[in-house]
């Protein structure tokens, strides 16, 4: 069974466990740095040694605006603009 969140219970859960620097003056973002973007490539692996890693946008406020950012360049980009 699939469970909904709100995107307010989203950004309460990364703030409560993924925001180490609740002012944001620092580094906010436990899992990027406050960068936006977490790239694990040949960096994680499988207990088998299978590599596992890859490149995504963090669940941050960062990394939704790249995100963002990233699905309209794309759309854009298909409209031919
Ligand atoms: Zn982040």
């Amino acid at each position: 069974m699939k469970r909904k969140i709100t995107k307010t219970q989203f950004f309460d859960l990364w703030w409560d466990e993924f925001c180490a620097d609740k002012s944001m003056t620092g580094v906010g973002c436990m899992l990027c740095g406050s960068n936006g973007s977490i790239d694990t490539r040949g960096k994680v692996f499988t207990a088998a040694g299978v590599e596992c890693g890859g490149l995504a946008f963090c669940i941050c406020p960062n990394g939704r605006a790249l995100k963002r950012a990233h699905e309209i360049a794309i759309a854009r980009q298909e409209v031919g603009q």
